[in-house]
């Protein structure tokens, strides 16, 4: 049996660790069961994000109306669209092709199982199995879309995101659709159908779309989805689906009334989350402890129950976002492969956004999360057309899709969150983020470290760190965007 002192599982951001193991002269093996790059590259962020572009840009010239300019017909050339989209997925053969030329890793093409604590059998398309040794794991194997319980959903036929980008992929656009899931990929599929021409209806069990959200985004994002003629049905149960006559029926329980309607489309398309790949792991063999929903419980050095095998990315049920697992990736290295200090994952300021339309950005807490922990907040919120980089967009006060931004601080002006919605809400963000950070890790001088012994604190020493006052004591460029958020300080309700 081939013995490694490392095996990494899954080649989303395990291959973070896997190149890191590489350079440190280790001796490793890499398990994969699909194609190399994992979700984001293959399935995930990267493909759904070459189609939400096109349809950004047609929205943004109907919204061009406005403006004053006019675009008499933009078309859509679906084999044009998808073809650049499979062009970009087609780099996951540069990614296997590095693996291959690499001396010290040996690839593994197959689902991995343990046999035993150090031990894992591969099994390919085959069905040739191959057993082998390693000291140490990663398991960094993802999840999947979750298929909620609907009578008669495997006799009617559904999409999910791997069969979208898969066998599933439609030749032509479809007429019509019924999106189940009023999640982030949820929302940002009904977007790129509905500005491609196709008539979405979306069908969310709970009582708003993206949940973790500020209510107030929730609700802006579900008006401009009606406003673009999507049918959102919220506090709604997908029950049971069939096909009559060549068209796919879900029928619909409206979880307050109990009353039952029916929606129809050419295709469903199942969004309602994601479920742990861990079930294929054999992670019993290994002794290796998740929670009752079969995410593998790790700590913050990324550990799990055992001390030689460590989890990253969402196979740990914590924020699911490449980003997310690509900086855990990071840490692991870190910490396997470089003497020193330990780093820890902190995901207090992790971030992300949904390219719908309009885009959505958060990080950090929202105003329900900072009351429901007992905090002291203020919340400021401006808007687009409160500033000229909105209003030259087309946005004017009261008009019924004027984004915004609305940031979260204690009163020791600490960010605690800001969440925007509306055009470069991610952009918007991401300054933020940074300074949410500058918290932790603040440059400090002999003097400062001497002074801090005594004093004990950070925050003593670095009175900014963390806070909006950078933000405050800063020129922001005029007429831009940063207005937007950077006034929205402005109107922090602080006495
Ligand atoms: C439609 C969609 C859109 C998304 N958009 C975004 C976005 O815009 N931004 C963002 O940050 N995130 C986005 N995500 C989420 C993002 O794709 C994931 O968070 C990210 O891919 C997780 O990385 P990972 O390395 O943990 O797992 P993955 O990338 O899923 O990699 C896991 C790999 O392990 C393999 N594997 C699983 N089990 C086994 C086994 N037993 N043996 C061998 N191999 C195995 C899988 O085949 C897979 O390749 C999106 C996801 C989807 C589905």
């Amino acid at each position: 049996m081939k013995k490694f002192d490392l095996a990494v599982v899954g080649s989303g951001a395990g291959l973070v660790v896997l190149e890191a193991a590489m350079e440190a002269g280790v001796s490793c093996a890499i398990v994969e069961q699909a194609k190399f790059g994992g979700t984001c590259l293959n399935k995930g962020c990267i493909p759904t994000k070459m189609l939400a572009y096109p349809a950004d840009l047609l929205r943004e010239i109907e919204h061009a109306k406005k403006t004053g300019v006019s675009v008499s017909s933009a078309s859509v050339d679906w084999e044009t669209l998808s073809g650049r989209m499979w062009k970009q997925i087609g780099m996951n053969r540069f990614v296997e092709q590095e693996l291959e030329e690499a001396e010290n890793v040996t690839v593994f093409r197959g689902k991995g199982t343990f046999t035993g604590p150090r031990t894992m059998a591969v099994t390919n398309s085959g069905g040739t199995t191959e057993e082998f040794e390693a000291d140490r794991f990663v398991i960094a194997a993802g999840a999947r879309s979750f298929v909620p319980p609907i009578r008669g959903i495997e006799e009617a036929g559904y999409v999910v995101s791997e069969t979208f980008f898969g066998e599933k992929f439609p030749k032509t656009l479809w007429k019509s659709l019924i999106l189940i899931g009023g999640g982030p990929i949820g929302v940002e599929f009904a977007h790129i159908f509905s500005a491609l021409g196709t008539k979405v209806t979306l069908v969310q069990l709970t009582d708003r779309l993206l949940m973790p959200e500020e209510e107030t985004v929730s609700e802006f994002v579900k008006q401009q989805f009606e406003r673009n003629g999507i049918r959102v049905h919220t506090s709604a149960m997908a029950v049971s689906a069939e096909q009559k006559d060549g068209v796919k029926v879900v029928t619909v329980r409206d979880t307050v009334t109990k009353e039952e309607f029916t929606v129809e489309g050419e295709e469903i398309f199942l969004a309602s989350g994601v479920r742990s790949n861990g079930d294929s792991l054999g992670l019993g063999k290994a002794n290796v402890e998740t929670d009752a929903k079969g995410w593998i419980v790790t700590n913050e050095y990324l550990e799990t129950s055992r001390k030689d095998v460590w989890a990253l990315g969402d196979i740990n049920g914590k924020f699911q976002f490449r980003h997310k697992a690509n900086f855990e990736a990071e840490v692991l290295a870190h910490n396997l492969f470089q003497p020193g200090e330990r780093r820890k994952v902190c995901y207090q300021t992790v971030p992300w956004a949904i390219f719908t339309n309009p885009q959505v950005a958060h990080v950090g807490m929202t105003e329900r999360e900072a009351k429901a922990a007992g905090l002291n907040y203020h919340t400021g919120v401006n808007h687009y057309s409160d500033v000229v980089g909105g209003r030259k967009m087309g946005f004017s006060d009261g008009d019924a899709d004027d984004g915004f931004v609305k940031i979260v601080a204690d009163d020791e002006k600490k960010l605690l969150g800001v969440h925007i919605v509306g055009p470069h809400a991610a952009i918007l963000v991401q300054p933020f983020v940074y300074l949410m950070n500058a918290g932790f890790k603040c440059r400090q001088s002999a003097v400062q470290k001497d002074k801090q012994a005594e004093i004990k604190g950070l925050r003593m020493m670095c009175p900014s760190t963390g806070t909006y006052e950078p933000i405050a004591n800063s020129m922001v460029i005029h007429p831009s965007l940063n207005e937007l958020t950077a006034w929205a300080l402005d109107r922090l309700d602080m006495d």
